[in-house]
Formats: structure tokens, C-alpha cells, sequence
């Protein structure tokens, strides 16, 4: 019989009628009413200062036992989820960029920041399932716009007990996106193409979760690998924690002094993860969400409307090419604390396209928040720009993120600031190359080689061998066959 930690209660944030201790919130994925589950970090106590003086993995394991109290042995989990996975012992490296710092996410098995915690989950899904007794298999869906699909993937690929479907929008990934997953190899793997883009993908797998709910699936149980479920947040908390014992380690701040963080944002997980840590403790200062030109966050940030009924732009930062970001509800739920108020602005977003947050909401959510927003042409002079003067080679999402510090200088002040950087410009080599002036091939392969020789960076071995790899999957459906999809799965 395996003990279980602590007891802590989530709820959804539509609905506090809906509750679950940390071990269910992560195998069920998302509340049964469409809610996201959610307990607030500010009411755990937590001695921040001492975790500041761990290494990259007592600091995550430590962050999420805090999080996620109900599983027993944090630290056996931390150790086996990073063990031999990334390229540095500090997982999270701190780069400094001329008056700024890069924080590198991406030095994982896939390349792009998603690895940091889908690394983790897997370990969170099987440590949960037999603490909970299950028998049959907690079958992962995920709906990707490049990056969680593959590192999902890799995280989930042959554990037993589970099974994985990863739904990606046809022709809306980069050619080594797409490569990185259809040649993933497991026995319990599907990676399907979908006609529509990311917000359709994650719609569609939203309405399978609703239409599953307390349907008799065989003994089998859907979750999550995006980030509405708790068990994809919660570990990205640990690198704003690593950054900042970084900048203190290297006497670049004092104890106490407040850094700001840019993060490129899509579906708001990353950013709120830096709420989280702010809500743990942590003199996190102005979070600033930064977009391209699917700027609708911007908009949000600046006026208090959220409308998703504009345009929906394919940029070279496909990663963040989203209308529905998912974890505001989250954010929402914590600025008022009201599920009610939280289920209305998101049925008035699934039914008219647009709700608008009351002014106090609004001046509670600035006084956290800033934000900014560039487009592709902006994004590429920022690549080449920060090149020629620094000599570092960033990718387009990061540089997005890049160009939006330079706009908030002024609003942040003096604070130092941190740009989260979130995936290797390999993933995105065809941008980059025309980002420093070169001429990109046909072929991505060749141009990750170009880019080399001009950069002088090394090709992650994963990518670089991709070429190789037989195709796996081939699987392209329309939007609204995707329940069926899954239910044959299923029945197999
Ligand atoms: C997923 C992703 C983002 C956006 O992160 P969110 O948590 O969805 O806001 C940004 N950049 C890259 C490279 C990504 O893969």
C-alpha cells in the first residue's frame, strides 16, 4: 500500500462544487465542466529564500511538492523524469545578452521549452495511476501547435499504462515539427493531422473530453498533456525560481529585488507558471506577456476585451499562433475568485467570441502585467539584429519576446530583465538563415547546415538525425471527425 502525501483541494474555476485533490486534478486533466483546476499558491506556505539554494532538481521537486502535495516521493519522481534527458546538469541555463538575460528552455530531448515539463508528467500519470488504483489506461490527448506534441511524445512513448494521440493542425507546423512527430516511434502512440488550426485542434479535443465525461470508456480514462492540466504547469514554475538564484549566485541582484520576465506566449501556460512562482514568494516583477501578430492578449492586457473574432494570422512563430489561450481562465479565476463570474466570460467566449473584464479585474490584472506584441518582418530583424551585435542566434519565438523587451524598457524601469527564450533556432531554421541574410534551400535539413556554418552552433542531436527516421504517421482527418478518431482508438 503506497502512503499519499498531504491532501490538497483543487476546484474547478468555474465551479467550486467541482473538486479534486492534486493526484486527480492531474489524471483527469480538466474539470468535468469544462473548468480548469485550480488552487491558489499564495494560500501554501512556502520558504521561497531556501529554495533559491538548490540545484535545478531539489528546486523543482521542492516547487512541486508544494503544488502537488498529494504525491508521495516528489524527489524520486523529479530525479527520474530529467535523469540523462537534458544537455546541462542545470537544465535551464541563464545567458547573458548584452544588458539582458536569455533564459535557454530548450535544452531538452525535442528542443523547445515543453520538454521541462513534459518530462514530468509522465512520471505524475503513472506515480498517480497507482496511487489511485487504476487498472486501465490513461490515454493522453493533446492538441499541439508544434512543440507539446513531440515533447508529449517523448515523454509518454512506451510507459506503461498510458497511451497517447496528439492532434497537430495540417500544414500548420514547421517541416521539422512536423518530422519530429511523424516519425515518433511507441506501441502506444497516434499522431493525426487535423484540417483547421490549433484553436480547432484544442476546441476539438476540449468537446472529446465533454463528450467523455462519465461515458464507459472500457476502463480507460482520458488526461492532458497541455498545459490545462495542473501536471504541465506546475513544473514549469521551477526555471523563474532558476533564474533568479542565478542572477543572485552571479551578484547581479540583491536578496529581495525584483526582475521582470518576457515570455512568449500562446496558450498563457508559461506565463502563468511565472504568476505562480510570483504567488509563491518570489520578487517576480512585471510578467510581460509578449505575442505576434495574433496579438489578441495584447489587446486584452491593454483594454480589458478579449475578442477572438479578428483574423488568424500563420506566423514563423507558429508555437504562438493562438486565440484561445486557455490559462487566462486560470489567471481570471485568481484576480476575482469567483467561478461564477469565470464560467460567464467563458461561455460569452464560446458563444459570442468576446467578453470584457470589470474595470478593478483590469487594474489588478496591469499592475502584473505588461505587454506588447511584434509582427514576422519585426521578429526577423530582431534575430539579425541581436546577431550582428551579440552574436547570439535566437528563434523567432524568442525573438518576439526579445523585440517586446525593448518595448516595456521604459514601463519596467530599471528592473533586470529576463527573456524567456523557448525554442532552438533549429526548429525554425528556414527563418533564422533568412533572418541573417542567407538563402534558404528547399530542403530544412540544408539549411539547418547553412545555419551552422554561419552561427557556429552546434545542431541538437535530435534534430539533426531526424532525416533518417522513417515516417510513422500519416493520419489526416477534418476537425469535427476527431470523437470518432478517438473512439475507434479506443475500442482497439
Ligand atoms: C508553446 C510555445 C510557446 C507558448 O507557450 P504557452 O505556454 O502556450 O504560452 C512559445 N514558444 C514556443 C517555442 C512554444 O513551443
Amino acid at each position: 500500500m503506497i502512503e499519499r502525501g498531504k491532501r490538497m483541494e483543487y476546484q474547478s474555476t468555474r465551479n467550486a462544487g467541482y473538486r479534486a485533490d492534486s493526484v486527480q486534478a492531474v489524471l483527469e486533466g480538466i474539470a468535468p465542466d469544462g473548468g480548469l483546476y485550480i488552487a491558489d499558491p499564495a494560500e501554501i506556505p512556502f520558504d521561497w529564500q531556501s529554495v533559491l539554494r538548490c540545484s535545478a532538481r531539489e528546486m523543482s521537486a521542492r516547487i512541486l511538492q508544494a503544488l502537488l502535495p498529494d504525491f508521495p516521493d516528489m524527489r524520486g519522481l523529479v530525479e527520474k523524469a530529467y535523469e540523462g534527458k537534458f544537455e546541462t546538469e542545470d537544465l535551464t541555463p541563464l545567458v547573458q545578452v548584452g544588458d539582458r538575460y536569455v533564459l535557454e528552455l530548450f535544452r531538452g530531448p525535442t528542443s523547445a521549452f515543453k520538454d521541462v515539463a513534459l518530462s514530468v508528467l509522465p512520471q505524475l500519470v503513472t506515480a498517480g495511476r497507482s496511487l489511485e488504483g487504476a487498472e486501465g489506461d490513461v490515454v493522453i490527448l493533446t492538441a499541439t501547435s508544434g512543440d507539446t506534441g513531440k515533447a508529449a511524445l517523448e515523454g509518454f512513448h512506451d510507459v506503461p499504462g498510458t497511451r497517447i494521440v496528439v492532434f497537430y493542425p495540417y500544414k500548420g507546423v514547421s517541416r521539422v515539427q512536423e518530422l519530429q512527430m511523424s516519425t515518433q516511434k511507441g506501441k502506444n502512440v497516434r499522431v493525426c493531422a487535423v484540417r483547421g488550426n490549433f484553436d480547432d485542434a484544442q476546441t476539438g479535443v476540449k468537446k472529446i473530453f465533454a463528450a467523455c465525461s462519465g461515458r464507459d470508456l472500457g476502463g480507460k480514462t482520458l488526461s492532458s498533456a497541455n498545459s490545462i492540466n495542473i501536471g504541465r504547469l506546475a513544473p514549469q514554475v521551477m526555471y523563474y525560481f532558476k533564474a533568479y538564484a542565478d542572477l543572485l549566485a552571479a551578484g547581479r541582484i540583491g536578496m529581495g529585488e525584483e526582475v521582470c520576465f518576457v515570455v512568449p506566449t500562446g496558450n498563457f501556460g508559461d506565463i502563468l507558471a511565472g504568476y505562480y512562482a510570483r504567488r509563491l514568494g518570489l520578487p517576480v516583477g512585471r510578467l510581460v506577456c509578449a505575442s505576434n501578430q495574433n496579438n489578441v492578449l495584447t489587446d486584452f492586457i491593454r483594454t480589458g476585451v478579449y475578442d477572438r473574432r479578428r483574423e488568424f494570422y500563420k506566423t514563423n512563430s507558429p508555437s504562438m499562433d493562438i486565440l484561445v489561450s486557455s490559462n487566462l481562465e486560470r489567471l481570471l479565476f485568481l484576480l476575482c475568485r469567483n467561478g461564477e463570474k469565470v464560467a460567464d466570460y467563458m461561455r460569452r467566449l464560446s458563444e459570442e467570441g468576446v467578453y470584457t473584464v470589470e474595470k478593478e479585474l483590469l487594474t489588478e490584472l496591469q499592475s502584473d502585467f505588461a505587454c506588447g506584441c511584434c509582427d514576422d518582418e519585426a521578429s526577423l530583424r530582431t534575430i539579425g539584429e541581436v546577431f550582428r551585435q551579440y552574436g547570439y542566434l535566437m528563434d523567432p519565438h524568442t525573438a518576439v519576446a526579445w523585440n517586446v523587451s525593448g518595448q516595456v524598457r521604459e514601463t519596467v524601469g530599471g528592473m533586470p530583465m529576463v527573456v524567456l527564450s523557448t525554442a532552438s533556432p533549429y526548429k525554425f531554421p528556414t527563418a533564422c538563415l533568412k533572418a541573417l541574410g542567407g538563402s534558404p534551400d528547399e530542403d530544412e535539413f540544408a539549411v539547418m547546415r547553412q545555419l551552422r556554418e554561419i552561427s557556429g552552433m552546434p545542431i541538437p542531436r535530435n534534430l539533426a538525425g531526424l532525416q533518417e527516421e522513417p515516417v510513422l504517421h500519416t493520419d489526416v482527418i477534418g476537425k469535427e471527425d476527431m470523437l470518432d478518431y478517438v473512439l475507434r482508438y479506443l475500442a482497439e
